[in-house]
């Protein structure tokens, strides 16, 4: 093992249960060679899916500002769908539907394990928003939806899967999820 080994927290949200996806995004992380070292089928409740998604100021500026961008692109006015235009309320907004939509029913949680793992997931994983996903990737030959559209429905962008962003993050997500 070398120092480039990492272990990343990927969850199969709640559509991507209900898509039947599972075996397609185990088949993915699978075919590059990462190993699956652990994982829990379960259901969030409300404290867990607020831990999960932690809020800092840098992260709600963030967000709400990603969402404000959609906003400018097709030139709807935020403040018609959601009733603020500040970014921070927006990314507050935000930060609830997650929760929501990450209780919504099952998830099935694991553990990834491999070279740059947690640089390989995302990259398989893709971006946020399903337009922007690249053709290949899961969220890009998977998901359809996107910040205005899921914001015009109060609700979380649905993209299927999370996948940690960071070393710290995963370390943090792991403890979150399987403790010890
Ligand atoms: P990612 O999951 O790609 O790392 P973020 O960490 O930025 O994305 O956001 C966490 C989750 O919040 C996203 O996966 C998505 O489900 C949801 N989300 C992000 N931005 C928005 C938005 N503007 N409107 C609604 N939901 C959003």
């Amino acid at each position: 093992m070398n120092q480039f080994n990492q272990k990343t927290l990927v969850i199969v949200k709640p559509d991507g249960m209900r898509r039947h996806l599972i075996g397609e995004i185990i088949k993915r992380l699978e075919q590059v060679g990462l190993d699956l070292v652990d994982a829990k089928y379960t259901q969030a409740n409300e404290q867990l899916a607020r831990d999960h998604y932690p809020v800092t100021d840098e992260w709600l500026e963030a967000v709400g500002g990603k969402s404000l961008g959609d906003y400018q692109k097709y030139g709807l006015d935020p403040m018609a769908t959601l009733g603020t235009a500040d970014p921070k309320e927006i990314g507050r907004m935000i930060h609830q539907f997650n929760i929501k939509y990450l209780m919504s029913g099952p998830v099935l949680a694991m553990v990834w394990e491999g070279n740059h793992a947690i640089e390989i997931v995302r990259k398989l994983v893709g971006s946020t928003v399903a337009s922007v996903a690249l053709p290949g990737t899961i969220r890009g030959d998977f998901a359809i939806d996107s910040a205005i559209a899921a914001n015009a429905e109060k609700r979380s962008i649905q993209n299927l899967v999370h996948a940690s962003g960071s070393i710290e993050e995963a370390a943090r997500e792991i403890e979150l999820w399987f403790g010890d």
